[in-house]
């Protein structure tokens, strides 16, 4: 009943802004997918268009195999949470839960049966006589899922719900929807620009830029198989080291070089474009003790101490490089034998940014 198909979805708005171009997508039903790209993007808007609060320009909304564009809003069984939660002010807390109920004109021993286990879920049992100028952040946000989840509707759609709540209450709260959703099994389309928020929710991720979807797939996929250097870039703190350069053969060796350094490569599949960049996360890389062709000395200018881990700022001429390691022995102005671990790097087009395989 509650697969979601968006068919070459766009949306221009009257001012001429160009939010969303060309959106295909399938949610099935039950799934939960995390739309996720900077802000500006086209997110809400997508939103929007689905919840039938905004008309596309082209394309189709299908919700359970019918075309939800003949559909007005109120009838698509759908609910939205919205970052700034939406809350009636001058309602309580049990009374902002059960407002859809009421409306359905259901009996009122019904609906205190309905809400108290909703309330008592959501850690909320005590503050139902409260008003929501009374409550926390995260207080908030949870009456504005327990409305939600009254309503019960067969769509959730979620708009950064958790980007006002501080870094505790958001891992709490992450946590807490991850078991609605294991729970209820609605299907979900969660939005956020937080890459970490993303991958910890999606079972599948849709990423977006500037008005358009760059990749869907799980966020592992996403993590190790980015379509091209804006996903690559996005994902990953600290960001993805990239470096242009070529490749070349010089007496009969491989190598990756720009203007600064040159690197020997061993023998992995290879692009064959000769103009390249190079792109290794921060964790894929190898320290060696000897200096050779196969590294980079560079110069370690700073550390960042983040308790489990080490963020390792390098530097070789005006090359920077970035690396992440658990060890905790090092010290600045150290110097380091820096090799990338080849079988984890990624290429790309230079100028398209496209990712391109290793051949042979
Ligand atoms: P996101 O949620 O990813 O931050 P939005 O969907 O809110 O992005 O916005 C996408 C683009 O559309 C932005 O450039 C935004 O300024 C623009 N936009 C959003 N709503 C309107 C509107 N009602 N009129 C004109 N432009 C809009
Ligand atoms: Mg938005």
């Amino acid at each position: 009943m509650s697969k979601i198909s968006l068919q070459d979805l766009g949306k221009t708005f009257p001012d001429g802004t160009r939010a969303l171009t060309g959106v295909n997508l399938e949610i099935e039903k039950g799934e939960f997918v995390v739309l996720v790209g900077p802000s500006g993007c086209g997110k809400t808007t997508l939103l929007r268009l689905l919840a039938g609060l905004e008309e596309p320009t082209t394309g189709m909304v299908r919700i359970g195999g019918k075309d939800a564009l003949t559909i007005p809003s109120k009838d698509r069984d759908l609910g939205l949470v919205f970052q700034n939660y939406a809350l009636f002010p001058n309602l309580n807390v049990f009374e902002n839960i059960a407002f859809s109920l009421k409306a359905r004109k259901i009996k009122k021993e019904i609906i205190r049966e309905k809400v108290a286990p909703i309330a008592e879920k959501l850690a909320l049992a005590d503050f139902l006589q409260k008003k929501p100028g009374e409550l926390s952040g995260g207080q908030r946000q949870r009456v504005a899922l327990g409305r939600l989840l009254a309503r019960n509707p067969g769509i959730h759609l979620l708009d950064e719900p958790l980007s006002n709540l501080d870094a505790n209450l958001r891992n709490s709260m992450r946590n807490q929807l991850a078991q609605l959703h294991e729970e209820h099994k609605k299907t979900t389309l969660f939005v956020t620009h937080d890459q970490v928020e993303a991958m910890t929710l999606g079972q599948r991720l849709c990423v977006m830029n500037q008005g358009k979807i760059i990749q869907v797939a799980p966020p592992s996929e996403i993590y190790n198989n980015p379509i091209n250097r804006f996903v690559a870039q996005f994902f990953g703190s600290p960001s993805i080291n990239l470096f242009q350069g070529k490749i070349e053969n010089r007496e009969n060796l491989v190598y990756f070089s720009n203007q600064q350094f040159s690197l020997s490569l061993p023998d992995i599949p290879l692009p064959e474009t000769k103009e390249i960049e190079l792109g290794v996360r921060p964790e894929n890389w190898q320290i060696q003790s000897n200096s050779s062709s196969q590294s980079i000395r560079a110069k370690l200018k700073r550390i960042e101490n983040l308790g489990d881990a080490q963020i390792l700022y390098f530097k070789f001429l005006d090359t920077e490089i970035i690396l992440k390691s658990s060890k905790h022995d090092f010290q600045t102005g150290q110097t380091h034998n820096l090799t990338p671990d080849w079988e984890r790097v990624h290429w790309f087009h230079t100028s398209t940014g496209e990712r391109i395989l290793g051949q042979g």
